[in-house]
C-alpha cells in the first residue's frame, strides 16, 4: 500500500555525551521515511532549501523515497539544535531557525491524493490541516506533535487530531495537551476527540499502546551503543505506520497494532546508535529480521 508523510527536512546539530553534529542531515519526515521505506513505499512532502546536500537527496533516491512532492527553494534549508544532558534523557533547544520553512505551504502533487495511508509528522498543525483538505480519498492517518505546537496552537492541534485515526505522542505531551492528570485519562480524552488508536512514547520506558479499549505495553529494544536518540520517535512512527501501510489498512486488527509497535520499536533503536541518519542509511533487512527476532524473544 502506499504511504506518504509530510513533515520537516531539516539540517540539525545535535550536541551529546558522545559528541557533536553541525548540520546533519534530520527532520521529522527524514527519519520516518527512511524507517518506513524498509516496510512499504514511502512518498515525501516537505521542502527544503538549496543549501541541502544534494547526496541527502541522492540517498532518499537510491532507497526508492518518492521525492515528487519535495519542493527545492531559494534560500536555507530548517535548521534545528538541541543538546543533550549526560544521562541523555532531557534535551535542550538551542535555536529554530525556520527559514524556508516560514513560507511552506504543503502542496499535494495529485499522484499522493488517493494514498492509503498518510502520516502528519511534526509540523504546525495548519499545515497538517492543509494536507488533509487535499486528500481525495479517507486514508488511515497518523499524526505526531510537540510541547511547542501544545504552547502556540492548542485549539489547531486538536482541530487536526480529531480529524485522523491514530495519535502517536509524548506521554508528558497527551497530559500537557489534555489537561488531565494520569494518562489513562489523557488518552480518553483524545479517543473521545476521534482517534481511536493512541500511543503514548516513553522514551527510555518503551511505549504504550491503547487501540479502543484493549492496551498493551512494549519496553525499549536494547540497542549496541546510545549516541544520539534525536529523531527516535519519527523512526519509531516510520516503522509502526511503514508495517500498517504493508497491511490491508481497511482491515487491520489489534493483533497487527501490536506487530507494528514492535516494528516501530526496533526501527527506534537502531537510530539511535549513530548521529544522523547514520544508521539508518547502512541499514538493511538481514540487520532488522535478527534484531526483531531477538527483541521478540525478549518480550514473549
Ligand atoms: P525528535 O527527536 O523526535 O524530537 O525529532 C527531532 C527532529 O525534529 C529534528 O531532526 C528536528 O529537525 C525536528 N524538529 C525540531 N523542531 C521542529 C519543529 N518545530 N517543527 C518540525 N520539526 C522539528
Amino acid at each position: 500500500m502506499s504511504l506518504v508523510v509530510v513533515g520537516s527536512i531539516a539540517l540539525d546539530t545535535v550536541i551529546t555525551p558522545k559528541g557533536r553534529r553541525d548540520n546533519a542531515v534530520g527532520g521529522s519526515a527524514t527519519f520516518f521515511s527512511l524507517a518506513a521505506v524498509h516496510f512499504s513505499p514511502v512518498s515525501i512532502v516537505g521542502i527544503v532549501g538549496r543549501d541541502f546536500p544534494q547526496r541527502a537527496i541522492d540517498e532518499f533516491k537510491k532507497r526508492n523515497i518518492n521525492l515528487e512532492g519535495l519542493e527545492i527553494k531559494e534560500g536555507k534549508t530548517f535548521r534545528w539544535g538541541g543538546e543533550y544532558k549526560k544521562n541523555l534523557k532531557n534535551r535542550d533547544t538551542l535555536f529554530t531557525e525556520l527559514n524556508v520553512f516560514k513560507t511552506f505551504s504543503p502542496v499535494l502533487p495529485d499522484s499522493y491524493k488517493n494514498t492509503e495511508v498518510l502520516f502528519l509528522a511534526n509540523i504546525h498543525p495548519e499545515l497538517q490541516i492543509q494536507v488533509l483538505d487535499q486528500m481525495v480519498n479517507k486514508p488511515l492517518v497518523g499524526l505526531d506533535s510537540m510541547n511547542l505546537w501544545i504552547d502556540v496552537s492548542r485549539d489547531k492541534l486538536l482541530e487536526a487530531m480529531s480529524r485522523v485515526d491514530i495519535i502517536i505522542i509524548n506521554d508528558e505531551e497527551i497530559i500537557q495537551l489534555t489537561k488531565e492528570t494520569y494518562l489513562a485519562d489523557g488518552v480518553k480524552f483524545i479517543q473521545n476527540l476521534g482517534p481511536k488508536t493512541v500511543i503514548a512514547k516513553k522514551g527510555k520506558y518503551g511505549a504504550e499502546l491503547f487501540h479502543h479499549d484493549e492496551h498493551a505495553m512494549y519496553p525499549i529494544c536494547p540497542e549496541d551503543q546510545l549516541v544520539d536518540p534525536t529523531g527516535a520517535g519519527d523512526t519509531f512512527a516510520g516503522g509502526f505506520m511503514g508495517y500498517l501501510a504493508s497491511k490491508n489498512p481497511k482491515d487491520l486488527k489489534f493483533s497487527d497494532y501490536q506487530e507494528a509497535m514492535i516494528y516501530g520499536t526496533v526501527m527506534a533503536s537502531f537510530l539511535v546508535e549513530s548521529f544522523s541518519t547514520d544508521k539508518l542509511e547502512t541499514l538493511d533487512k538481514d540487520q532488522i529480521n535478527k534484531r526483531l527476532g531477538e527483541f521478540c524473544k525478549l518480550i514473549s
